[in-house]
């Protein structure tokens, strides 16, 4: 056919997807002849008949098998979890689930539905890891020999492109600086008596029993012989100073050490906890707290009322009750199930 020079947009894409629903509200479309709407459903039927040369469907989309909305919503049989037994979930989980959106904890975390680790969580595990080394002393607290440590390591990250690579190493020399300004400083008296410090302690919370497992980036003993928890951020967003005072992660922690999570590195006594904080090494801190040079820090106070009992209730009863429903906010903007949600225009396919 002689191609034919078309001005003006066309009515709508001319793209597959944009063809299927078109044919597809023609169906249903009750101003349209009953005429159309049968050669509309015949064109959809053909569509859903075509194959490629290995008998996979060319155009899935077009059989009403995948037209979720047509379904009646189903109930598994099986629970998630076991009612008898504590609901294991970690700090950060616990955010998601009572203060973010349950169902994005639902299809990353149980669904395993998550992209697999990007470049921005190589970054974060190489700082974590480096001042893990230095915290403990096997590798000594000097500028030069992290760099050479990060110069071996960094070329085994994968970037989307060698600027990008480029730009986030000179992102994490700076982040391994300000952790080793902010290591070697005084900070209120505060010394390093563990890091990467794993536990697993079960809170009861409620009708509910919550068990916690996780790590603390570090456990600091303070001027009085409390405990400290400091957890480092690499990520490029810091919580605003309420979030921080509910921060769920922190506040986990914390309880996890009136519960005895750090005992054994206080010599088998249970020490009470002075307070936990979020050092932030990707952000420099304002001027009037040291400049760029030193992290942000963002400190939570020793907990004080019942409010984490009730986020771990929520958290908890939200599990039980598989209550997944989506809850929209800012965090959906680097959701990678908007495509499945109900709640956002890309993914109501799913219920209509
Ligand atoms: S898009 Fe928003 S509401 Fe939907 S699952 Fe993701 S975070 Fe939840």
């Amino acid at each position: 056919m002689e191609p034919r020079d078309v001005t003006g947009r066309p009515r709508r894409p001319l793209a597959v997807a944009a063809l299927v629903a078109e044919l597809r509200a023609t169906t249903v479309d009750p101003a349209a002849s009953q005429a159309l709407r049968d050669a509309a459903a015949q064109r959809l039927a053909r569509l859903a008949a075509l194959t490629d040369d290995e008998g996979h469907p060319l155009v899935p989309a077009a059989h009403p098998y995948r037209w979720w909305g047509l379904n009646e919503p189903t109930r598994s049989e099986v629970p998630l979890r076991d009612r008898d037994r504590p609901v294991v979930l970690s700090g950060s989980a616990l955010d998601q689930l009572a203060n973010t959106c349950a169902l994005q904890w639902f299809l990353g975390r149980e669904v395993k539905a998550d992209a697999p680790a990007t470049a921005a969580q190589g970054f974060g595990n190489v700082v974590h890891v480096l001042a893990d080394e230095v915290a403990s002393g096997s590798t000594p607290a000097d500028l030069d020999v992290l760099m050479e440590r990060l110069d071996s390591v960094w070329n085994g990250l994968v970037f989307d492109a060698p600027w990008k690579s480029a730009q986030e190493k000179d992102q994490a020399r700076a982040a391994l600086e300000r952790f080793l300004h902010w290591h070697v400083m005084d900070r209120a008296g505060r010394t390093p008596v563990a890091g990467e410090h794993g536990f697993d302690v079960t809170l009861e919370a409620g009708d509910y029993a919550v068990r916690i497992r996780g790590s603390m980036d570090r456990v600091e003993q303070d001027a009085e012989g409390r405990a400290y928890v400091v957890d480092f951020k690499t990520g490029k967003a810091a919580p605003t100073k309420d979030e921080v005072a509910a921060h769920p992660q922190l506040a986990v922690y914390q309880l996890a050490i009136r519960e005895g999570a750090v005992d054994e590195v206080f010599d088998g006594r249970r020490p009470a906890s002075g307070g936990a904080e979020l050092v932030q090494l990707r952000q420099g801190a304002p001027k009037k707290e040291g400049g760029d040079a030193l992290p942000k820090v963002q400190g939570q106070e020793p907990l004080a009322g019942e409010w984490v009992s009730d986020l771990l209730a929520t958290a908890a009863g939200r599990v039980l009750d598989e209550r997944f429903t989506p809850s929209t906010g800012q965090h959906c903007a680097h959701c990678a199930f908007r495509a499945s949600c109900s709640a956002q225009p890309e993914g109501r396919h799913v219920v209509e």
